[in-house]
């Protein structure tokens, strides 16, 4: 099958989910913006060479160092729920592919990510330079602080499952900001969770849907 038809059969897979998990997620169809960010930002180009027969299947795939990009129709989710507007702040952690972060840089935000794995920062950095998404910043470190020179975020998604809210993400979303993240532990059945900070900076919570995320990695600290 041509790639456009992949494309275009894998943007139905994602509808008919959404359809299905309506009740649980409260979106029954994601924004068009959304699944045309999905299209445009080509998964084919931020999955290993092996992979890329399967980029367009929606499963997550091994991209090395024991981390993987996540499922398309999770991705979707995580991006509608997030709704970034153009010229809008978004931080995400956990880089890993780039996919994500070209998603969002599609939508018009201005993307900040995180990644704990150089390899895998230096490796997004190319495929998102070469896809013309140059104007993501990526940077090297441990996601659990965020990325205060840069707060406050309108958004932040975590693409990696945390036992626990950070609350250092949490002071870095903006009034009006919705914070998405998978929280959850390594025995867990992890949750993905909606974080809203209202005007007054008062915090609303909704769980969305089950899933099933790499865990958050913690970087061993000086004693
Ligand atoms: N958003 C990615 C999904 C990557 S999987 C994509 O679209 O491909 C989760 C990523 O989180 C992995 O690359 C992992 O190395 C990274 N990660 C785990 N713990 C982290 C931490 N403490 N800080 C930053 N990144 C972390």
């Amino acid at each position: 099958m041509a790639a456009p038809d992949r494309l275009r059969r894998l943007l139905d897979e994602i509808a008919a989910e959404a359809r299905e998990t309506a009740g649980r997620t409260g979106r029954a169809a994601f924004a068009p913006r959304v699944m045309q960010a999905i299209a445009r930002a080509r998964r084919e180009a931020f999955v290993p060479p092996a992979e890329a027969e399967w980029a367009y299947v929606d499963r997550p795939l091994p991209i090395g160092h024991g981390q993987t990009i996540s499922q398309p129709f999770i991705v979707a989710l995580m991006t509608d729920l997030a709704a970034p507007q153009p010229g809008e702040k978004v931080l995400e952690i956990g880089t890993g592919s780039g996919w994500q972060a070209a998603v969002l840089a599609a939508l018009g935000a201005r993307v900040f990510s995180v990644e704990v794995i150089p390899e895998l920062s230096a490796r997004a950095a190319a495929a998102l330079a070469a896809e013309g998404f140059d104007g993501v910043r990526l940077k090297v470190g441990d996601g659990w602080q965020g990325w205060p020179e840069e707060a406050p975020f309108d958004a932040i998604l975590v693409t990696a499952a945390a036992p626990e809210l950070p609350q250092a993400l949490l002071d870095q979303l903006g009034p009006g900001g919705r914070m998405v993240i998978p929280l959850g532990g390594p025995q867990e059945q992890q949750m993905l969770t909606l974080f809203e900070k209202a005007a007054d900076g008062s915090i609303s919570r909704r769980d969305v849907l089950p899933v099933a995320f790499v865990p958050f990695v913690r970087p061993s600290r000086p004693a």
